[in-house]
């Protein structure tokens, strides 16, 4: 059997699909990093797709080290944001950009936002922090169980902000610990155990999510890099591994971790709450 030189591999490969209302969906194939991606985009959005092209190429390396993503991801670029919503099952999140799954990236077109929201360093932020999503999703299992490991909202948004580098975006601890207070007691808060008090930034509802994202957004990375500083990276990729060899998120914390995740979650709001960063 005669193979194609390695080399056409990393060349876009041109494939045309019917679009619904008239145009036509493009689609470049492209190998990074041992992965394969494809971006599906309308022929308005070309210019937007060479830029998400250049975008993954910075993404892959520093998703890498959540390991290798072994099925190829398709980007598909929306050309406004009611398309996005629908795609993404999401309607009413008038600040949804990205949407991720196991293989699937749901992006907005760059080309509907405005300079800041759409620049080339957002994209490359956006593009890092959904394929954060989709490494994430492929460690812990695969195509039909990934959506059942019941893995917390701050554990995956944390991890995909983190990184993206998106701490400079988010806002500070100071800012977390504003909105904890804000939520309720303190005292009751930084308690071992319980349910989240309304306005708690590691409440994982869609209710929370819908209502409050920038908060979400802020306790979620926060909390994720306070994982990594105290328990190390290694443990939190075992936390992934444990999910990938069929445990859900609760047990596989536990183990690699040595704590429930809820006694972690109250170990951060005590941090928070006392100003542990102050040392
Ligand atoms: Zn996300």
């Amino acid at each position: 059997v005669r193979r194609a030189p390695a080399l056409l591999a990393l060349l876009p490969l041109l494939a045309c699909v019917p679009r619904a209302a008239g145009g036509t969906w493009r689609a470049d194939d492209l190998v990074l990093g041992g992965a394969r991606f494809r971006i599906a985009y309308l022929p308005e959005d070309a210019g937007g797709a060479r830029d998400v092209a250049r975008a993954l190429a910075s993404a892959v390396p520093r998703v890498a080290r959540w390991g290798p993503l072994r099925a190829p991801v398709t980007i598909t670029i929306h050309p406004d944001h009611a398309s996005l919503e629908r795609a993404a099952g999401r309607e009413g999140t008038p600040w949804l950009r990205g949407w991720a799954t196991y293989r699937k990236i749901e992006l907005q077109s760059p080309r509907s936002l405005g300079p800041l929201d759409g620049g080339r360093g957002r994209l490359e932020e956006r593009i890092a922090h959904e394929l954060a999503h989709c490494a994430t999703y492929q460690r812990a299992g695969d195509e039909s169980t990934w959506m059942f490991k019941e893995i917390p909202r701050w554990f995956k948004e944390g991890l995909a902000t983190v990184t993206a580098g998106e701490g400079g975006r988010v806002g500070t601890l100071a800012e977390v610990r504003r909105d904890l207070l804000a939520a309720g007691s303190a005292p009751d808060l930084a308690a071992r155990s319980g349910p989240p008090a309304d306005g708690d930034p590691l409440d994982g509802s869609d209710r929370a999510y819908l209502a409050r994202s920038s908060s979400i957004y802020r306790g979620a990375h926060h909390a994720f890099a306070f994982l990594l500083a105290r328990y190390g990276e290694a443990r939190v990729r075992d936390v992934l591994d444990r999910m990938g060899a069929g445990n859900r998120f609760p047990s596989a914390f536990r183990a690699a971790i040595g704590i429930d995740a809820s006694d972690f979650e109250a170990e951060f709001r005590r941090y928070v709450v006392w100003q542990g960063w102050r040392g």
